[in-house]
Formats: structure tokens, sequence, C-alpha cells
């Protein structure tokens, strides 16, 4: 007839099916593990620096007049009488 038979045609349908859904399954894990990897970031970033709040590890410097070391962000006044930070 035109060159294929119907089993041909199905058969082709059938290669096309699987490569189809092969691609399909190939994608969803590939986001899944990109799922996990932004997850494990993110718990990560958690641990380390989270945002919106105050780093937990914190440049410190020494209050010259008392010796106490405080946040360099954000220093306060330790409460002794010349402490230069304000309270
Ligand atoms: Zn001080």
């Amino acid at each position: 007839m035109f060159g294929f038979s119907l089993p041909k045609l199905l058969f082709t349908a059938l290669a096309i099916a699987a490569v189809w859904y092969g691609f399909k399954w190939l994608g969803r894990v590939q986001a899944r593990q990109k799922e996990l990897a932004r997850e494990r970031a993110r718990r990560m970033k958690d641990t380390g620096t989270p945002r919106g709040r105050a780093p937990e590890v914190e440049d410190m410097m020494e209050c010259p007049t008392c010796g106490a070391f405080v946040a360099a962000s954000g220093p306060r006044n330790c409460g002794k009488t010349d402490c230069p930070y304000p309270e």
C-alpha cells in the first residue's frame, strides 16, 4: 500500500510512546533530584545564616573600656560608666 502496514504503524506508535514516557519519567526523576538538592541547600542555609534573622556567627569586638566582647553590628552598653556604646 503506502509502504507501511498496520503492525508497523502500531510498532512505531508504541516506540514513540515508549520514548515519550521514558522522557517523562526521566524528567520526573531529574525534577525530584533537583527538589532534593534544593531542599538540602535550604536546610544548609537554615543552619547557617537564616534570612531575616541575625546571623549565628557574628563579628565580635572588644569594648575598649570594659573589655567585654560585644557584637560589632550592634554594640550595647555594658553598664560601666565610661562605656562608649549607647544604652
Ligand atoms: Zn563596655
